[in-house]
């Protein structure tokens, strides 16, 4: 049959976007992750699309080498880096990559899978998209003493109402080569549909054990509770957090630990 379908583009939301540097890192780092809001923010202002916004914040904290991810990222116990990321749209797409090597923004390769059938990417085969892609392989060297874990993320909403998340991580430091955190999971480190755009960071094998995220929105409370009863899943000494947005508005963010974050909204 015929499908009919009727759009709104109505500008009706407040634009708003929320940055994490992730659970467990020093608060010292605030100035880098406003730095990475006030870019998202600044390219939401412009463009109105929540997923240039998100990679954009993403990048800066990727490209700053405080933060484990992209340049900055933890080493595996062999010494190595391999980098996970995902990206989802509150229209139903998604794309994630995970132990990804020796590329410099890792949240561009997840992003390109927004389009693809295909939505993860693992190891070699993640490479030889980022190659076909046209993006450039180089060493990343990582952070060998930096912070145990701490991914970044940003999560932004549209005058229009639509939202999306970007998450970027090495992981945590000295996991094994291969091993997969919550970070390019659907529902455990990101979920993202049409009511709630929502990103975890901290001990990812907690946080997948949980599927954080998706319970946390299924948790009908207001934003904060349900966010608060998500990070009570694991036992307290158990670095999480939480950045959310709903599309009514409501923006929070939550940890067990200390984590910087961001929200920009006007
Ligand atoms: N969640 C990330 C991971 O387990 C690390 C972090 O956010 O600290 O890979």
């Amino acid at each position: 049959g015929k499908e009919t379908r009727i759009k709104s583009n109505l500008s009706i939301f407040k634009m708003k976007i929320i940055c994490h540097g992730g659970a467990g890192h020093t608060p010292k780092v605030q100035d880098g992750v406003d730095k990475a809001a006030e870019e998202g923010w600044k390219i939401l202002k412009e463009t109105d699309n929540p997923t240039l916004a998100v990679t954009a914040a993403t990048i800066v904290m990727e490209d700053d080498f405080r933060f484990n991810a992209g340049t900055g990222s933890c080493l595996r116990d062999d010494g190595r880096v391999q980098n996970d990321a995902a990206v989802a749209t509150s229209d139903g797409r998604m794309g994630a990559i995970t132990n990804l090597q020796d590329f410099k923004n890792p949240i561009l390769i997840a992003r390109e899978l927004l389009d693809e059938f295909v939505v993860m990417l693992a190891g070699e085969g993640a490479t030889d998209f980022a190659l076909k892609k046209g993006f450039k392989q180089a060493k990343v060297k990582g952070s060998e003493k930096g912070w145990t874990g701490d991914t970044v993320g940003a999560v932004a909403l549209s005058s229009t109402g639509k939202i999306s998340v970007a998450s970027s991580t090495g992981g945590v430091r000295g996991r094994p080569v291969g091993r997969v955190g919550d970070t390019p999971l659907w529902g455990s480190g990101f979920y993202c549909d049409e009511h709630i755009g929502i990103l975890a960071t901290g001990v990812g094998e907690a946080i997948t054990e949980q599927l954080m995220c998706y319970r946390a929105y299924q948790h009908n409370e207001n934003l904060e509770k349900s966010l608060d009863w998500a990070i009570k899943l694991v036992r307290k000494d158990t670095g999480v957090g939480i950045i959310a947005i709903r599309s009514d508005g409501q923006v929070c963010g939550l940890s067990n630990t200390s984590m910087p974050f961001k929200i920009i909204e006007k």
